[in-house]
């Protein structure tokens, strides 16, 4: 048994304000951590057919045993129910949240139950707080709430405040939960979740050392890991211009969703790519706890106080690729300036960038093609690129005055099911798609990932790969290639390494890290746990009501061509029937 895992959990109560602290050793032993542990805790904690929105549901975060020991090993997994697609929900951030849970002395923390009046939560160490957040509520921004927070509470060593905005106290089943500034628990409304339970802000504190078990293998593994981070021109990559250099090649490969796909590219993606924005806005870089690669990206947003001449307010906002997909190109904004806005309004009201890019992109082409009356949007009429009308559409899907923006909140399916538009409604397994228009597997990747998302697979990276090559993909070469890839993404995800270190962290370095901390697996058993993780997931989902069958794919996704030519249906019918009996087996 190793005693160099994370392995305490504590169990938060708020409807009783109660807490508990229990050592899940077994399941740190058998699922090493983050979405392995989670997924188990999720599995017992979570009610049977609960109401995401209810005190059935619950919220775990995730940690794992390289945290706070190796870099770029800071991300943490937050998993529940989620209310956008009524099964698993599953999101990962970075910030300094890994580094203070496990600082604070836990592997893994399950919040259940609803408080009867606001709350936040603030766990220091051992010490655990019910602090009334009353004041809180309402707020206009996250950043406000996080800079309160910040002050008011004690607490020193590593510290971490993940708070959400108004959209996740109105319930916008996107909502995000914002953590530090600038890292997000995005995706599938984690956000509408804590707004459920009251919950304000969880802040975690903590000053515990992790140990190792082997010192000279852990400064063999450390020295080769930092120094492929630092060397590598991959990741070197990330640091100089960040993901936003996907714009222009995502462009020039005719991959990228422009006004909500009636284009695969866009005329002015010199205008928003990585490249402008380094030179022309670019004010600062900013890493996540023990990452040597700073990938978030900070501009500089300027704008003039109001009757006040040559008197600005300026504001950082964080931009990368798919925030300059969802709110920039896949809205026709060309114009920087405009873009930035979008971002801090995410940012401020806590709402998921992609999901809302998406959904604002649904609701311009519903109103062209009069699916909707100007009554049903209260006088409002989007068009592409016209910025200040998507933020006055942002602040009414957060305040859902009426039913078009209360489903507007609920995500493009619940919109199209009810006004039409199904076939331009561009979500997949009910979660808004991601920026990849580049062929059938990145498709079949957003159905099949667990969590709908273009990272639980990657198949854009498999459809790149592909370009030009006659042969083509095959649905059983791109679920062989998507499984194995998911697979082994449980295991990272269970380490909680960052995604863009993956390759750095390959099976051979993951394998003799884990030896530093006592735990001993061969690649092929890393693999056998990976699937055992991916089918849990499925598991949950299946049990919760997701069916392979009732995958809906809209029409527009197949007539306009992508980089690897006009996708197929019977392609991406036929690869999510091998997945789902891959998952199923
Ligand atoms: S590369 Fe970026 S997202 Fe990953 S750990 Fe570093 S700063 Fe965080």
């Amino acid at each position: 048994m190793s005693e160099f895992l994370p392995s305490n959990v504590l169990y938060v109560d708020l409807s009783k304000h109660l807490h508990k602290t229990e050592n899940r050793h077994e399941l740190f032993e058998e699922y090493i951590g983050g979405t392995g542990v989670a997924t188990q805790l999720l599995l017992e904690e979570c009610e049977k057919g609960a109401d995401p929105l209810g005190p059935g549901n619950v919220v775990v975060f995730a940690v794992g045993p390289l945290v706070n020991l190796y870099p770029m090993a800071s991300k943490t997994v937050a998993m529940f129910k989620s209310p956008h697609t009524g099964n698993l929900g599953e999101s990962h951030a970075g910030g300094r949240s890994a580094v203070a849970i496990r600082s604070a002395g836990y592997g893994a923390i399950v919040i259940k139950g609803v408080s009867e009046s606001p709350v936040y939560l603030a766990i220091h160490g051992d010490k655990v707080f019910f602090r009334d957040a009353s004041a809180y509520w309402d707020m206009e921004s996250t950043q406000t709430v996080g800079r309160i927070i910040r002050e008011n509470e004690p607490g020193s060593g590593v510290r971490t405040i993940m708070r959400i905005g108004k959209a996740g106290e109105k319930l916008v089943t996107y909502a995000s939960l914002v953590t530090e500034t600038y890292r997000h628990f995005g995706r599938l409304g984690l956000g509408a979740v804590f707004g459920s339970k009251r919950l304000k802000a969880v802040l975690v504190s903590g000053k515990k050392i992790a140990r190792v078990a082997d010192m000279r293998l852990y400064r063999e593994v450390y020295d080769t890991l930092f120094n492929q981070q630092t060397k590598s021109s991959a990741l070197q990559k990330y640091h100089d211009l960040g993901t936003a250099s996907n714009i222009l090649v995502l462009n020039e490969l005719k991959g990228l969703p422009t006004r909500n796909l009636k284009e695969p590219c866009f005329e002015d993606a010199e205008e928003i790519s990585g490249e402008n924005l380094a030179e022309k806005f670019l004010g600062r870089r900013v890493a996540c706890a023990h990452c040597p690669v700073a990938c978030i990206h900070l501009a500089t947003l300027r704008e003039p106080y109001v009757d006040e001449s040559y008197f600005y307010k300026t504001t950082w906002v964080s931009y990368d690729y798919e925030l300059l997909y969802a709110l920039g190109c896949m809205l026709g904004v060309s114009s920087v300036h405009g873009a930035l806005k979008l971002f801090d309004a995410v940012e401020k009201w806590g709402l998921d960038a992609m999901s809302t890019g998406v959904v604002l992109a649904w609701a311009t082409e519903a109103v062209e093609k009069e699916l909707v009356t100007k009554e049903e949007t209260l006088g409002i009429e989007p068009k592409w690129g016209d910025y200040e009308t998507y933020l006055k559409m942002m602040g009414l899907i957060v305040e859902q005055p009426n039913e078009f923006y209360k489903l507007l909140a609920r995500g493009v399916d619940k919109a199209a099911e009810r006004y039409g538009g199904l076939e331009f409604a561009l979500a997949m397994g009910g979660n808004e798609m991601a920026g990849y228009h580049t062929g059938p597997a990145g498709y079949v990747g957003f159905y099949t990932g667990a969590r709908h998302s273009h990272l639980d697979s990657a198949g854009y990276g498999v459809d790149q790969k592909e370009v030009g090559k006659t042969e083509g993909l095959t649905p059983q070469s791109i679920v062989d290639k998507l499984f194995k890839e998911e697979v082994w993404r449980q295991i990272l995800s269970s380490l909680v390494i960052c995604f863009f270190a993956r390759g750095v962290y390959t099976p051979d370095i993951v394998i003799k890290a884990l030896k530093t901390v006592d735990l001993n697996f061969s690649e092929e058993e890393l693999m056998k746990i990976g699937e055992k993780i991916l089918k849990e997931k499925y598991k949950f989902k299946l049990q919760e009501g997701f069916d392979f069958n009732k995958l809906r794919i809209p029409s527009k996704i197949l007539e306009i061509e992508s980089p690897n030519k006009t996708i197929k249906r019977e392609t991406i019918e036929e690869a999510i029937k091998l997945y789902a009996d891959r998952v199923k087996a």
